[in-house]
C-alpha cells in the first residue's frame, strides 16, 4: 500500500470561498488589514460556520471510501490549521465520516507538511502548489487538486476517486 495524505480545505470541503467571504477578504486572499490582522482573523474565527457537509467538494466523502475499500492506499488527512478550535472542529468533522481508519494529522499554519511527515515515495493531493512543490523537493508524488483541472506543473485530478485510475494495485504509478 502507499501512503496517500489528503488535504483537507480545497479537498475536502470547498470551504475556502466561503471563509473569505465570512471574514472579508477577497478571493485572491487580499485583505485590507496588515498581515498581522489577517492572521489573527483566522485564528479566532468560527469554523463549524464553514466545515460542514454544505461544502462537500465532488463527492469527496464517498471518494475516499472507495479508496479505502480499494487497499491501495493508507490514507492519512493532512490539514493545516490557524487554531486549535479549528483543528477541532476539523477532526469531529471527519470522524464523523470516517471512524478509525484514516489517520488525521493537524499542521500548525507556519509549518511545512514535509516537516510532519515522512513524504518521501508518499503521494500529497492539496490544491496548493507552494505545498506540493515542497512535497516534491522532499522525494513526494504531489497530485493538484483543481476543479478545472489546472495543472501548474503536477498531476491534476478534480475527484478523488481519478486517484485509483493513477495508481495500481500495489500503488505505483500506472505511467
Ligand atoms: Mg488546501
Amino acid at each position: 500500500m502507499r501512503r496517500l495524505y489528503i488535504d483537507f480545505d480545497g479537498v475536502v470541503l470547498d470551504d475556502i470561498p466561503p471563509l473569505y467571504e465570512k471574514l472579508g477578504i477577497d478571493k485572491g486572499g487580499i485583505d485590507n488589514g496588515s498581515a498581522e490582522e489577517k492572521i489573527q482573523k483566522f485564528a479566532n474565527f468560527d469554523y463549524s460556520e464553514v466545515v460542514n457537509d454544505k461544502y462537500i467538494l465532488n463527492d469527496s466523502i464517498n471518494c475516499i471510501k472507495k479508496l479505502l475499500k480499494s487497499k491501495k492506499f493508507e490514507i492519512s488527512f493532512l490539514s493545516h490549521v490557524h487554531s486549535l478550535d479549528e483543528a477541532i472542529v476539523k477532526v469531529k468533522y471527519l470522524r464523523r465520516h470516517f471512524k478509525d481508519d484514516i489517520t488525521i494529522i493537524i499542521v500548525p499554519g507556519k509549518i511545512s507538511k514535509t516537516k510532519m511527515v515522512h513524504s518521501e515515495g508518499a503521494i500529497l493531493v492539496d490544491d496548493f502548489s507552494s505545498n506540493l512543490r515542497e512535497w516534491r523537493e522532499a522525494g513526494g508524488i504531489p497530485v493538484r487538486f483543481n476543479n478545472e483541472l489546472e495543472s501548474k506543473g503536477f498531476k491534476v485530478i478534480n475527484r478523488l476517486d481519478a486517484l485509483l485510475d493513477m495508481f495500481d494495485e500495489d500503488g505505483n504509478e500506472i505511467c
